[in-house]
């Protein structure tokens, strides 16, 4: 299904990463790569070490041995210019300036224009962002006075303000009301659809065996990475969530 041949580049390169935070390592011998337009979900139980691969792949920390790339440079030195977006989880949002939800996709066109003033090319930008991820209606709201969700799909519209061709989530429907969940990964879905490469750092397993086209589950190393269907049907899934996989029939 790789029709495409030399236009598939790595986005995301680890190679041979190990780090630990005291002399234990808590990530090791972990080698992969994420391509141009991928799906990829990364799961594991409680203290697995995702948040930290996380970190590591976006230079916010740096291997204790091997390398990590973004976009072809040295994570930690790479100058995003808005190509990456990061949504965190929403209770890390709560402290979030009470500025309205236009004000914040707006900080999407920083890296465009520096502290200089917006275009009207710019605000067409933030209005497409608000538009695409359904929250128009709410620009002029204060991001503290929307639901989890809202906040959510606010931070998306901002990474599509900064035209970022990366997004990573870290369990983003932490605290998100049950009914907005679905939509959620929906507009995940249609944004990967429109060529943004998305990687998810995700607790939830129906979401990622619905959404993700890759798995990788890690525990300290990496002992699975493969398609989702394989995911599935793989030893591994019980590994990384042990009795919740019992669950998995029913959702299907
Ligand atoms: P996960 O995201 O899968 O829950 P983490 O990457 O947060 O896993 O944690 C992996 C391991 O590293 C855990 O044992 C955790 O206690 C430890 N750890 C995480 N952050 C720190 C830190 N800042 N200082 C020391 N140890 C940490």
């Amino acid at each position: 299904e790789t029709a495409v041949s030399g236009a598939r580049e790595p986005v995301i390169e680890l190679r041979d990463v190990a780090f630990g935070y005291t002399a234990t390592p808590v990530v090791e011998d972990v080698s992969l790569s994420v391509q141009n337009g991928e799906y990829v979900a990364v799961v594991g139980p409680n203290g697995s070490g995702k948040s930290t691969l996380m970190q590591l792949m976006l230079g916010l920390l740096e291997p204790d041995t091997g390398a990590a790339r973004l976009f072809g440079e040295p994570a930690h030195s790479f100058d995003d210019g808005g190509r990456l977006g990061y949504v965190a989880q929403h209770a890390s949002a709560s402290k979030e300036m009470p500025i309205t939800v236009r004000e914040v996709v707006k900080m999407g066109r920083f890296p465009h224009v520096g502290f200089g003033r917006l275009s009207s090319r710019d605000w067409a930008i933030v209005d497409d962002a608000l538009d695409t991820v359904g929250m128009s209606a709410f620009a002029g709201r204060r991001i503290t006075q929307l639901s989890g969700g809202q906040r959510q799909r606010a931070f998306i519209a901002r990474a599509l303000a900064s035209e970022a061709e990366l997004l990573v989530l870290d369990e983003p429907t932490v605290g998100v009301d049950v009914e907005s969940v679905q939509a959620f990964y929906g507009l995940l879905e249609s944004l990967n659809e429109r060529g943004i490469t998305v990687l998810l750092i995700e607790h939830d397993l129906g979401a990622v065996t619905d959404n993700a086209d890759r798995v990788v589950c890690l525990n300290r190393e990496v002992y699975f990475d493969g398609p989702t269907a394989e995911f599935v049907e793989s030893d591994a899934l019980a590994h990384a969530f042990g009795t919740a996989a019992n669950f998995l029939g029913g959702s299907e």
